[in-house]
């Protein structure tokens, strides 16, 4: 019988209705804990709460947390698999940071819900069971950390919400989903080619994350150097261009060691230096701004508060990144 431990840290999986106000929030007692039954005889599930919070609450300390008892767990052989729910919210930063720091090779697989537990055609029970099954599932381990919602699995790195009330929300742009539910049968078709695996305890580091748009001002860039951050990664126009009104700005960061990661803000596709003209990418990586190919702009914030952990060396840092 395969031994899945299922942690829950709160979200709209686990909060309900008030029937007067119709306002959505946690109850006292997590809705989740009645539906064991679920999951059949060829499981044993052990369900323990880590957390009662709505996502937006979670920070880097929770999910450090997560990651610690997830450790724990694997260390003594207390599962075959892991389940975590978690709100939507933020969802993907949490499994993306699990990913990069986890050393474990059974499946952890994250789910949570965009309906909460007592509403009609709530989605929390079907995404917990399909998070269950692929957690169970032989193929699952080493994948790295998985998304299952609305019967599709999500690598961790590229995955992201992208409805804020659809239960299709969760899609993985460009690349797409690397497996899917069929009636209670996981099926996968694709890997991601490398994995990663930063060994990190703690994120001691502050690196905040701005979007560029069309005629973006210089003082927002230097509002964010008079925080004194370790680091900053812009999500940038189209294949990662930036207007030259921040350029002065940029500069201080990068004369001060302060890593630059450029991210594009276009959904799909990756940012790449292309454009030879003032604020275009080429100018922006020869001036030493690191490009993410492919990761989204919390993602890159992610990976960049981890690497911060490890090393300092600029020409390191973008190996990691590019
Ligand atoms: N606001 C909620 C949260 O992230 C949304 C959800 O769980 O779906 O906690």
């Amino acid at each position: 019988m395969k031994r899945i431990l299922l942690l829950h840290t709160g979200g709209t999986i686990s909060m309900s209705t008030d029937q007067t106000t119709g306002d959505v929030r946690p109850s006292s007692e997590n809705p989740l804990h009645h539906y064991r039954h679920l999951f059949g005889e060829a499981v044993h599930v052990k369900a323990e709460d880590l957390f009662q919070l709505p996502s937006p609450h979670i920070t880097l300390k929770e999910m450090t947390a997560m990651k610690e008892r997830i450790e724990r767990a694997v260390e003594a052989d207390e599962a075959d698999g892991i389940v975590l729910t978690h709100g939507t919210d933020t969802l993907e930063e949490t499994a993306y940071f699990l990913d990069l720091t986890l050393h474990a090779s059974i499946p952890v697989v994250l789910t949570g819900a965009m309906r909460p537990a007592d509403s009609i055609g709530a989605d929390g029970l079907l995404n917990l069971q399909a998070a269950v099954w692929t957690a169970m599932s032989e193929e699952a381990a080493d994948k790295g950390v998985l998304v299952v919602m609305n019967e599709e699995i999500h690598a961790a790195r590229h995955v992201t919400k992208t409805h804020t009330t659809n239960v299709a929300t969760f899609r993985t742009p460009t690349f797409g989903p690397i497996g899917i539910l069929a009636k209670n049968h996981v099926h996968f078709f694709q890997k991601l080619v490398e994995r990663e695996h930063f060994p990190v305890d703690t994120i001691r580091h502050t690196v905040p994350l701005l979007k560029a748009y069309a005629g973006m001002e210089s003082q927002l860039l230097e509002a964010v150097f008079q925080m004194k951050p370790d680091g900053l990664v812009i999500e940038a126009l189209g294949a990662g261009n930036l207007p030259p009104a921040v350029l002065p700005s940029l500069k201080k960061f990068l004369e001060n060691d302060l890593p630059v990661v450029l991210v594009s803000r276009a959904f799909n596709g990756i940012a790449q230096d292309i454009y030879d003209y003032e604020g275009g990418g080429r100018q922006l990586k020869q001036a030493g701004v690191i490009f993410a190919p492919g990761l989204s702009g919390p993602k890159a914030r992610i990976k960049l508060l981890i690497l911060l952990e490890q090393t300092k060396d600029p020409k390191e840092m973008a190996n990691c990144f590019e």
